[in-house]
């Protein structure tokens, strides 16, 4: 078949192929610009694998092999670790089995209108998205591991991952200001998921009409009146967001439920 072929999708769902493909870029190819992992960026990359070995709502062979490379880290009493041997591990060369992640990448509601437009970034917003979700959703979930009682720690791992490997380090700097401004007030998980939520229109409202803009996906305050109307209010004329129907309607956009496993090889 035609691999160039635009994929179908709905924007009413979320898709595991963005997911996986996002988790299989992140680990070989914007990890591999780091030849060894040592202080902040091996202990981000500690905290980044703990949350999605322990929330993300995956394959049960993506899953696994996340768990296993928590363990592989907690394990190790290194304070370095070679890249080399974390893609040992993601490549599964010890043949453990019932664990693997695709090497392709396959974006469907991430696909851009052409190559460097959308994809990658777009899979870590929704990663994130769906991160804080699963976390309000089931708060026992990070129990022992040392991020437990911390509403802010999933987007605190974020941050931190941003900053410290995220390609685009403009995108680090300008996350890293508006983490900075107004992280320090999020007091609770739910909290924590609306955080996300405005702080993404706010990028969205800063690149509205600009280079990063897919022409056939604009920038605009997300969700839109016909994914939500009961998000959107009018107070004497001015648009005003309900946002406990924004709360409720990320909890069910970004929960497991609504991952669809459409187009995932
Ligand atoms: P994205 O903004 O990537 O959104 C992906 C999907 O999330 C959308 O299709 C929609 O379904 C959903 N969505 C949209 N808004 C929201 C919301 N408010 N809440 C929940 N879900 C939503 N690019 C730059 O050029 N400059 C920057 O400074 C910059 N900073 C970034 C910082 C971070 C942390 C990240 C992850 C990315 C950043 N980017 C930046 C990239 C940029 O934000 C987009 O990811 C990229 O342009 C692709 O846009 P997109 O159309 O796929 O939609």
């Amino acid at each position: 078949g035609n691999l160039d072929a635009w994929k179908d999708f709905e924007k009413s769902k979320v898709y595991m192929a963005d997911l996986e493909s996002g988790l299989h870029y992140l680990l070989r190819v914007e990890l591999a610009t780091h030849q060894t992992l040592v202080g902040e960026e091996l202990s981000t990359f500690k905290d980044f694998v703990t949350v999605v070995a322990k929330l993300f709502p995956g394959r049960q062979s993506v899953v696994k092999l996340l768990e296993t490379l928590l363990e592989w880290l907690v394990s190790l009493p290194l304070k370095k670790i070679p890249y080399d041997a974390i893609l040992d591990l993601v490549n599964n060369k010890m043949r453990i089995s019932e664990m693997f992640l695709s090497d392709q990448l396959q974006w469907v509601g991430c696909q851009g209108t052409r190559v460097g437009l959308r994809g990658y970034p777009c899979s870590m917003w929704t990663l994130f998205h769906v991160l804080t979700v699963q976390a309000a959703r089931r708060p026992d979930a990070l129990a022992n591991t040392g991020l437990e009682e911390n509403p802010k720690a999933v987007l605190q791992t974020m941050r931190r991952y941003i900053v410290n490997f995220f390609g685009c380090q403009e995108c680090g700097k300008h996350f890293e200001e508006m983490a900075a401004e107004s992280l320090p007030q999020v007091k609770s998980l739910d909290e924590a998921v609306l955080w996300l939520w405005r702080k993404h229109n706010q990028v969205n409202r800063r690149l509205a009409g600009t280079m990063s803009e897919d022409p056939n996906f604009p920038k605009t305050q997300w969700p839109s009146p016909d994914l939500c109307p009961t998000c959107h209010e009018e107070q004497d004329g001015i648009h005003v967001w309900n946002d406990d129907k924004v709360l409720v309607f990320l909890k069910q956009h970004y929960g497991a439920a609504n991952i669809s496993p459409k187009h995932l090889r």
